[in-house]
Parts: structure tokens; C-alpha cells; sequence
């Protein structure tokens, strides 16, 4: 069986006591939401921690504000969300991505603060401690070498939260308190393409809020998400593509396609949404602007499925999620 580490647990009931316990303990201080990736990756040791700081009592960061922007508490579960009137009405492929994050269990714990910030995965990474041990660990965690590209200098362990590239596309936004202060930003500005320094936000930085579009954006937004993995349930993907297309009248004024699971961060696959820009969404239109596809992701050897395969299937999966919007 695998144990969970000795650790100190924090449980404060307010957040500006989370925020000074954060920046009192440093590096040495971890944020646990749901505990579906943490705690698993403490067990496994790939993550350590002295202290954690639990964020369950927090009332502010709870609740659902539907105005004319949505506001996601940072602590609402996956679960919750899904069912969310408001959010199934204005955003339905978020609420699609949010549906296929693991299994029911999983969402009933999992929250979408956890989720925007989930750990990147890698075949070599995510394996118990005695596995990782044989193979001399690896850089991300303990070792030195990268075995996906012994000779890179970087980590290119994957970015698989479902819910991160479709907050990108839709162009939301993540609120962020600290001791120092509160700030906005867009969610696409949360991520760095690196394996092991995946977010751009500090240590001591808490997730309260995620922040969608007005409702306006929304009747003009048509969008869908398709997520690519083993099974049909609890596996995380090998390729997610979300789809963000405004449109003006019958013309699309503005488009977003991100990819995920494919890269270290929700990659945007700018060359085919320039292609839809300006254009009706004809069969041919969409078959054109999903050719792009395949230049924009370098899959590798860091996850289930064939790399080569991902690569070549990416221009089908992105060309069935534009008619699935279109239609949408
Ligand atoms: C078997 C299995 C299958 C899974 N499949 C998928 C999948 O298909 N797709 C997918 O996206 N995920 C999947 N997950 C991962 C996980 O269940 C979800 O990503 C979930 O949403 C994580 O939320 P959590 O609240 O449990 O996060 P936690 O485990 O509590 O935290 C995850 C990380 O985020 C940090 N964190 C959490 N909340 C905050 C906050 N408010 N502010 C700052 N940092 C924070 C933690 O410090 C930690 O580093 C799977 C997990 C398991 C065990
Ligand atoms: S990509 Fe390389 S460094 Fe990163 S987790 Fe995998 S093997 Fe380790």
C-alpha cells in the first residue's frame, strides 16, 4: 500500500490566513483542493510536501455568480459545475470537457481550481517510487536525464487538465490572492510550455476564481470540445481539442482551437482559427482550416497511444469538433 508522507495539515477558515500560512512556509508549503492529483502524487513521492494548507472551510472560495460573467469559485466541485443551469445554458462545451475529467467518483471531489492546476503528466513521471528508483528517477522529479529526449534540456511532461484548454479558448479568466495582493488574469497567461515550471503563478499564490465571458460573447459563441483517450471513462486524454468560434451572423468574426494532452501547455493552434476567420463554416472551410492541425503539435513519447498516430489522428479530431461547434 501506498502511504501518504509525514506532513503538517493547515485547515484555515478564512483566506487571508491561507494566503499568510503560504507565505510564511514558502516552497516548503503545498495547496490541497479535492486531493484527487495531490494526494496520489505525494503517495507517490514525485511531489513533496512539509506542510499543506487545505482549502475546504473557505467559504469565499465557494459559490456559482451568475451575472452577466460567470464566476467559478475556485472550490466548486467538478460535479457541481456540471449540473450548473447557468454554465450548461451559456457554456455547454465547457461543461462537455468538464463532464470527462476522470469518472463521477473523482468529479464529486475534484474541483476546478485543482484542475486548472493540475500536475503535467509523463509515462516516465507518473509511476510509483521504486519504478521511478530503476530508472535513475528523471528531471522532473529527483533525477537528471529527460527519457522522453535524453539529450533536451527541458521536460516535456504533458498538460492534461480538460477543463485548462477550453477556458483558453473561451478566453476566461483566473483570479489570484496572495499576502501581496489579488490579481486577473487571462487563463491562456497561466501556463508556461515547460514540464516541470507548468504555471506561471507563485507558490504562494491561491486559485479563488474562474472568471467567463459575458453572456453576450455567449450568443454569439459557438464551441465544443472533444477529448481523445483509451477508455470511455477515468483515463486522462492523449488529445483534447476545444473550439471557440464567434461568429456574426453567419460568418466567423473571431476564432480560438487549443489543443491538450498533447503539449506542456493548452497549445493554440493559431493557423487553423486564422483560417476561419472571415469564412462561412462550409465542409469545405472546415476540412481546409483542420489541415493546419497537424503542424501545430509535436506529440512525443510521453503518454498512452502511439506518438505518430496522435499526430497523424490530431487533423480528424480537430476537423469533427469544428463541425460539432458549427453545428453547435
Ligand atoms: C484516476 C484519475 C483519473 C484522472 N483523470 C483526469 C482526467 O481525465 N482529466 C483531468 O483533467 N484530470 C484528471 N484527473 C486529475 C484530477 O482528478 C482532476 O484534475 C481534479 O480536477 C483535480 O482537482 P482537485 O481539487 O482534486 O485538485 P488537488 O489534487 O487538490 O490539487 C491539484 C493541484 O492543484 C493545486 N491546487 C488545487 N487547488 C488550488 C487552488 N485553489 N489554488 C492554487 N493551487 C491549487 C494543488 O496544490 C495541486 O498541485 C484524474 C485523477 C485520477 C486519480
Ligand atoms: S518529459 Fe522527461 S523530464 Fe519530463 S517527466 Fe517525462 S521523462 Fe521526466
Amino acid at each position: 500500500m501506498l502511504r501518504l508522507p509525514a506532513f503538517r495539515l493547515h485547515q484555515p477558515a478564512t483566506l487571508g490566513e491561507a494566503a499568510a500560512i503560504l507565505a510564511g512556509e514558502g516552497d516548503a508549503a503545498r495547496v490541497v483542493a479535492g486531493g484527487t492529483d495531490l494526494w496520489p502524487n505525494l503517495k507517490r513521492r514525485h511531489q513533496k510536501a512539509e506542510q499543506v494548507v487545505a482549502l475546504h472551510r473557505i467559504a469565499e472560495l465557494r459559490g456559482v455568480h451568475a451575472n452577466d460573467e460567470i464566476q467559478l469559485g475556485a472550490m466548486e466541485t467538478l460535479t457541481d459545475l456540471g449540473r450548473h443551469p447557468a454554465l450548461r445554458e451559456r457554456w455547454p462545451a465547457l461543461v462537455r470537457a468538464i463532464g470527462w475529467i476522470s469518472s463521477p467518483l473523482l468529479r464529486n471531489m475534484g474541483t476546478i481550481g485543482g484542475n486548472v492546476c493540475l500536475d503535467t503528466r509523463c509515462t516516465y513521471y507518473n509511476q510509483n517510487e521504486e519504478w521511478r528508483q530503476a530508472i535513475s528517477y528523471c528531471m522532473k522529479a529527483e533525477g537528471k536525464v529527460c527519457w522522453v529526449a535524453p539529450s533536451s534540456p527541458r521536460c516535456w511532461a504533458v498538460s492534461s487538465s480538460d477543463s485548462a484548454p477550453m477556458l483558453v479558448a473561451l478566453g476566461a479568466r483566473v483570479k489570484l490572492v496572495s499576502a501581496a495582493g489579488e490579481r486577473e488574469i487571462p487563463v491562456a497567461e497561466l501556463y508556461r510550455d515547460d514540464g516541470m515550471e507548468y504555471l506561471t503563478k507563485r507558490r504562494d499564490e491561491i486559485v479563488t476564481a474562474i472568471v467567463l465571458p459575458k453572456e453576450s460573447d455567449a450568443t454569439h459563441c459557438r464551441s465544443a470540445f472533444f477529448k481523445l483517450r483509451r477508455r470511455g471513462s477515468i483515463d486522462f486524454g492523449v488529445l483534447s481539442v476545444a473550439v471557440a468560434l464567434w461568429m456574426d451572423g453567419d460568418v466567423v468574426r473571431d476564432a480560438r482551437v487549443v489543443l491538450g494532452s498533447i503539449a506542456s501547455f493548452p497549445s493554440p493552434a493559431d493557423e487553423v482559427a486564422r483560417a476561419l476567420v472571415g469564412q462561412r463554416l462550409t465542409d469545405e472551410t472546415i476540412r481546409g482550416a483542420a489541415s493546419k492541425a497537424r503542424s501545430a503539435v509535436t506529440p512525443m513519447d510521453n503518454t498512452d497511444l502511439d506518438p505518430r498516430w496522435r499526430g497523424q489522428v490530431t487533423p480528424v479530431y480537430v476537423e469533427r469538433t469544428l463541425r460539432e461547434a458549427a453545428a453547435s
